[in-house]
Formats: C-alpha cells, structure tokens, sequence
C-alpha cells in the first residue's frame, strides 16, 4: 500500500545544481511507490554566508530583520528543487513556511514550532504536485519571520511528518546513518542499524548534529519513525531511530 513519507534533504545534499539535480532523482525514486512531501535546508554555506552579510552592519542586528534574511537560503533551494523535479517531467511546488502556516514561538533564532495549519496541509496533499517546503524557517502569529536555531530544517521535516501523520520521515545527508560518534572526526566510529529515540536524544544532547535535537524531541513524542541515510550514496545503508 502507498505509504506516506517525508523526504528532508540537507544543505550538503543540495549544495549545487549538481546535487539538487541528485536529489531530485532520489524523490523521483520514491514518488513512484509512496506519496512524498519534501522538506529542504539552503544550500551549504548559504545560512552562514548571510550571518556573515548581516555582520556588514554590526554583530547585534534587529531580530527581526536577521531572521528575515537568514531566511532566504531555503527559498532559494526550494525553488530550484521544484525546478529540478520539473525538468524531470515531475509537477512539484515550492512553499514557504508562511505558505503552509507553520507558526512559531515569536523569539527569533530559536523559535519552536506551535502549528502547522492541518487544512492547508491537506490542500497540499490533495493537490498533484510535489511539495517542496522551506526548512527552518517558520511565521508568528502576527505573521512575522522566524527561524528555528541551525539545523532547524531536520525539526520541521519531523513537525510536517507529525502534523500529515507521515509513515516516515527520512532525513537524507552527507552520511549514511548515525555513528556511535562523528565519523568525521572519529574515523573507526560504528555505523548503528538502529538506535532507539532515547538513545537518539542522548547523541542529540551531546551534539551530534547529524539530527537536530528539537526533532528527536518531537519525533518521540509523536511517535514518527525517522531514518537517517546518505542522499550521496542512496541505498548504501541507513540508520533507523525507532520508537
Ligand atoms: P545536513 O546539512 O544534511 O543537515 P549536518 O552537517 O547538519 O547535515 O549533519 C551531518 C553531519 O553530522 C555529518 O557530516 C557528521 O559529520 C555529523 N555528525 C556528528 N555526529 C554524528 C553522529 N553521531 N553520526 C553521524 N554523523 C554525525
Ligand atoms: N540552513 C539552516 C542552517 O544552516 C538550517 C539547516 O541546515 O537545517 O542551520
Ligand atoms: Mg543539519
């Protein structure tokens, strides 16, 4: 039976066209057996290039207005993935977090997720393309920008794969699982098959930013099976985060 999975791809994953034209291929793979809704980060180094921007004008920007512009890297990645997908012969649209309603706490750079509205949620599902939705960012009530802390994309693919009731949420990076430590930094670091949410949130809280800590919390607490897997070697092995 078609199942439904969400599909987040990181910034490594989509750091080039190159890459996003890779990605799309892997979504392609799946949308022919499930129904999909993805979920991107901007591409690598694009977060920290515009933190870098903002510096042109101080350390201590208006809040406001840093994570309005932090912001713009999904945009950019989403869009060109839709893109990518049509090239493909695939119908996909961008949407950004305002698009879909996901509302945050209203402390910039660190808000929590509150709500994704469900009803637009179903529209989007409802509708024949592929939705590709911004990462990290989210909206107030009062409709201002917000963003989720770094690595916040991987909190809103597991929010999303919560709020539609996803089988799965599958976190795709630049590493084929999880590692009882860094492998890059550890090279003799063992890949787990498996590892439990506790187990997960244990690594999380010690910073291993494979998976952000927020998204081990609500996987957990919604009961969302996660794995995680390498979007540059698909189907070389994975690591799944059970409940
Ligand atoms: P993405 O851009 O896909 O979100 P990140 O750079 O945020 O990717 O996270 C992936 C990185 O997490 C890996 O390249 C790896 O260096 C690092 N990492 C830290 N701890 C671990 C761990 N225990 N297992 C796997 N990767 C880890
Ligand atoms: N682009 C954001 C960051 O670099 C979010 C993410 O990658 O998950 O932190
Ligand atoms: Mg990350």
């Amino acid at each position: 039976m078609q199942q439904l999975i969400v599909q987040k791809f990181g910034g490594t994953s989509v750091g080039s066209g190159e890459r996003i034209a890779a990605v799309a291929g892997i979504i392609k793979k799946e949308s022919e057996v499930n129904s999909v809704v993805v979920v991107v980060s901007a591409m690598a180094g694009e977060t920290d290039r515009l933190i870098e921007l903002s510096k042109q004008f101080g350390d201590n920007q208006n809040k406001r207005e840093f994570d309005a512009l932090i912001s713009t890297g999904e945009k950019v990645s989403a869009s060109l993935l839709a893109m990518a997908l049509n090239s493909l012969g695939l119908k996909a649209k961008s949407y950004t977090a305002a698009q879909v309603s996901l509302k945050t706490t209203s402390n910039f750079s660190k808000a929590m997720i509150l709500d994704i509205d469900k009803a637009k949620m179903e529209e989007i599902l409802a509708d024949d393309s592929i939705p590709i939705i911004t990462g990290f960012q989210g909206i107030t009530e009062t409709g201002e920008v917000t963003t989720l802390g770094r690595g916040g994309s991987d909190t809103t693919a597991v929010a999303i794969a919560a709020s539609i009731k996803a089988n799965r949420c599958d976190i795709y990076t630049d590493v084929d699982g999880v590692y009882t430590t860094d492998p890059r930094i550890v090279p003799n670091a063992k890949k787990l098959d498996a590892i439990s949410m506790e187990g997960m949130l244990e690594l999380a809280g010690q910073g291993a930013k494979v998976i952000q800590i927020r998204a081990v919390e609500f996987a957990n607490k919604f009961k969302v099976p996660v794995r995680v897997l390498s979007s540059f070697s698909p189907g070389t092995g994975l690591s799944l985060i059970h409940i």
